[in-house]
């Protein structure tokens, strides 16, 4: 039976999802990851770190009269899976109902990545992006999920910070395999500067984590535990169930000690504005 989400047409929920996760996030240049690997390393040797970082979420649903509308329970629920999540890095994420806005726009409801309309969404809408996560929910078209930008880019494009999903994508949305809330923490993931679980394949510092196994290309849908599946070295398996891989919602559940380093890593190199906005929140010396 063919199903239709977001004004668009798929033969059937297998369709939907063979096309994969839809992350749109960009793939970061051989330079730029260089770059972050050297500025991580010679800040790591000042030996400070945080003991829990508050970080407050401004959501901004875009709407199309009732299309796009999400509601109070959506939003709790997407906040405790961030929650847990990223409890390993020692974040804990709260937002404001006061402050969530919904915002009736056509053009910025269907917003492209990279495009003109987002743009202009974001520089009428966001809040200060050195301070909080700005979310934004969106009638994303042609089955992409979403996309982020990563810390590294804050100061060069700030308007521009945030991530963005599919409004169905959401608990509770329509977007079955992809309706768990787990499109959010695979975006947030790169908002904390992670990268996908598969980049550059088998070549290369792969994600520049050592604990994920290489493989060779992303995995999609259920796949089966206890097999090495496309993992690039003899004795190792696929980092199947990671939030920065591709496979269904309902398969997400860990990411490895050193993702949660390098998350805890880049908000101490590129988002401090985080830490200072977090009253509570007390630097030590490791
Ligand atoms: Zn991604």
């Amino acid at each position: 039976m063919a199903i239709t989400i977001n004004g668009k047409e798929f033969a059937d929920m297998e369709e939907f999802s063979r096309r994969g996760r839809g992350c749109a996030t960009k793939i970061p240049t051989p330079v730029d990851m260089f770059r972050v690997d050297e500025e991580l390393l010679s800040n790591r040797q000042r030996r400070v770190s945080f003991d829990t970082l508050h970080i407050e979420i401004r959501f901004i649903h875009l709407t199309y009269g009732s299309q796009g509308l999400i509601s109070l329970e959506q939003r709790e629920r997407q906040v405790e899976l961030l929650n847990d999540a990223f409890s390993g890095s020692n974040l804990v994420f709260g937002y404001n109902e006061e402050l969530t806005r919904s915002v009736d726009n056509h053009d910025w409801y269907r917003m492209g990545h990279g495009s003109f309309a987002e743009r202009e969404a974001k520089s009428a809408l966001s809040s200060d992006p050195t301070k909080y996560l700005n979310f934004y929910t969106a009638g994303l078209q042609n089955g992409l999920l979403g996309w982020a930008t990563f810390p590294f880019d804050l100061a060069g494009d700030p308007v521009r910070d945030g991530v963005v999903v599919l409004d169905e994508s959401l608990p509770g949305g329509n977007a079955a395999p992809f309706n768990l809330g787990m499109t959010a923490v695979h975006e947030v993931g790169h908002w904390l500067g992670l990268y996908h679980t598969f980049q550059d394949g088998c070549s290369g510092f792969g994600d520049h984590v050592e604990d994920t196994p290489a493989h060779s290309g992303p995995n999609y849908g259920k796949p089966a535990d206890g097999q090495p599946h496309n993992a690039c070295n003899a004795g190792e398996f696929a980092p199947i169930h990671n939030y920065m891989n591709y496979v269904d919602d309902e398969w997400m559940n860990e990411l490895t000690d050193k993702q949660e380093n390098r998350v805890k890593e880049q908000i101490m190199m590129y988002r401090t504005g985080l830490l200072n906005n977090d009253k509570s929140c007390h630097l030590e010396a490791l």
